[in-house]
């Protein structure tokens, strides 16, 4: 379940780790080297000093009083003559200890230094140093210092002690801290995985929290905005899909009514029959151009539907739009004026998508403009667009509803438009073409005076 944090507690675990193992034992080294040549400094000193003082007074009496004086201590001295005998010492001389007594003879005064003679304090049962006893030039004897290791030895063991403890307190506080973090870290992390699947299954609702200002804050606020896309997505599917059911429901139960009637074979007036014949065809005619327009919204929704771009001049496809809707304006005495569409404005796009758009925008004006009034198309252009503007005399559209006229299957008033014959997609298709053309769309309108379209194309 947590297992992120349990991969990064161990990585960090086992670097934490060996920092502590490198440090305490680079500690370790350090502090016993220290103590080390501390003690060895120490005992050459305490040498020196005797040597200083025998080399003024080199007689029997203050070598037995320098003997004398070393005794209580734990180290202990030996003088010895330029030959090697052993003129006083503090305490027995142990076999082990005599390879360490050879007079510092054999060299000229200068070179004489007092050094250290054993320092392996692991190994050996002492340590050792040798001053020599300088009058002047003239060497008179030597000084050689003992100092037992077995008190170095119980000072190291309890460095290791100390430092082990320590190395372990860090080790087991750090694993507790380092536990603790990763998984305060992973914890928004678990917290997501459950909001998304909690998305997948279709609740929507839960928030996640955003108040972290790193990159699982963002990532928290990403899933916040995918799942409110995802809940309008859903929620706008099923009103036009409840939409379509409801906008196929009447025509069907027309065509479902009037077909049986037919069958039943009741009607015996033949002009009757032909009526009824009428509306059953209408009403499929609805039915197929509702169902076409459908698929043709739902063809462009789809990216990999192949989108033709070329070449086109969009003065020829109004005119040829606007010529063949010309029956239908004369048949309504409906005035149809094209107005400065002359010269050809060349745009990028498909043709034939161009054509639906003004084939519906001019075909909306003259269904919804009454008989004796006006529908103009205008066009101006400059050096980077064009405009198109299509302005009738018609009925209008409510200000409430100019927003909404875009929406698939919205129309402002549903008897009217049973009469005049729209399927309340004609908007929504002409929307989305312009759009896909990098184009613009606008309405203006006054109720019953008239409305105004205007396009905006970018020119080739
Ligand atoms: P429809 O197929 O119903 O005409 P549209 O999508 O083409 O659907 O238009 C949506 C609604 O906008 C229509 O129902 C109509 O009420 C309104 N409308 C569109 N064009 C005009 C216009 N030129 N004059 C008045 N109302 C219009």
């Amino acid at each position: 379940m947590r297992k992120i944090s349990v991969k990064l507690g161990i990585i960090l675990s086992a670097l934490f780790f060996t920092f502590v193992m490198v440090i305490s034992y680079t500690l370790y080294s350090f502090m016993v080297h220290f103590y080390i040549k501390q003690v060895a400094t120490e005992l050459l000193h305490r040498g020196h000093s005797h040597a200083i003082v025998l080399a003024n007074h080199f007689d029997h009496e203050t070598m037995h009083h320098v003997a004398m004086m070393e005794g209580p201590a734990i180290t202990m001295v030996v003088i010895l003559d330029n030959q090697g005998k052993v003129l006083a010492n503090s305490d027995p001389i142990l076999p082990t200890q005599r390879k360490y007594l050879i007079p510092m003879t054999g060299h000229p005064a200068s070179m004489y230094e007092e050094i250290p003679l054993e320092t392996d304090w692991e190994h050996s049962a002492f340590i050792a140093t040798r001053s020599p006893i300088l009058n002047g030039n003239q060497l008179l004897g030597t000084v050689v210092m003992f100092s037992p290791t077995d008190p170095i030895r119980d000072v190291v063991r309890f460095l290791k002690v100390v430092l082990l403890w320590f190395g372990l307190g860090m080790i087991i506080v750090g694993f507790i801290l380092i536990f603790y973090l990763s998984s305060r870290i992973t914890k928004p992390l678990i917290q997501m995985k459950a909001a998304t699947q909690n998305i997948a299954k279709g609740n929507y609702g839960s928030e996640l929290r955003t108040d972290r200002n790193d990159e699982l804050g963002d990532l928290a606020a990403s899933i916040n905005s995918l799942a409110k896309s995802l809940q309008h997505y859903e929620q706008t599917r099923t009103e036009f899909l409840a939409d379509v059911s409801h906008e196929l429901r009447t025509p069907l139960t027309y065509l479902k009514g009037y077909s049986e009637i037919l069958l039943q074979d009741r009607i015996t007036n033949e002009e009757e029959k032909k009526e009824f014949l009428k509306i059953i065809r209408d009403e499929s005619i609805r039915v197929h151009l509702l169902v076409q327009d459908l698929f043709e919204l739902t063809k462009m929704e789809v990216a990999s539907v192949p989108f033709e771009k070329n070449e086109i001049d969009l003065v020829s496809i109004i005119e040829k739009i606007a010529e063949r809707l010309r029956p239908a304006y004369d048949s309504d005495k409906i005035e149809l004026n094209l107005e400065n569409v002359s010269d050809s404005v060349f745009i990028e796009g498909d043709s034939k998508r161009i054509e639906q758009v003004f084939l519906n925008l001019l075909d909306n004006a003259r269904r919804y403009t009454s008989s004796g009034g006006k529908v103009e198309i205008v066009l101006e252009k400059s050096e980077t667009v064009v405009v198109i503007k299509v302005i009738d005399t018609g009925m209008g559209i409510p200000k409430s509803e100019l927003p909404l006229i875009w929406k698939r299957l919205y129309r402002v008033e549903k008897s009217r438009s049973r009469v005049t014959g729209g399927s309340g997609l004609g908007l929504a298709i002409v929307k989305k073409i312009v759009d896909l053309h990098n184009g613009s769309i606008t309405v203006d309108s006054i109720e019953n005076k008239g409305t105004t379209f205007t396009l905006h194309f970018p020119i080739l």
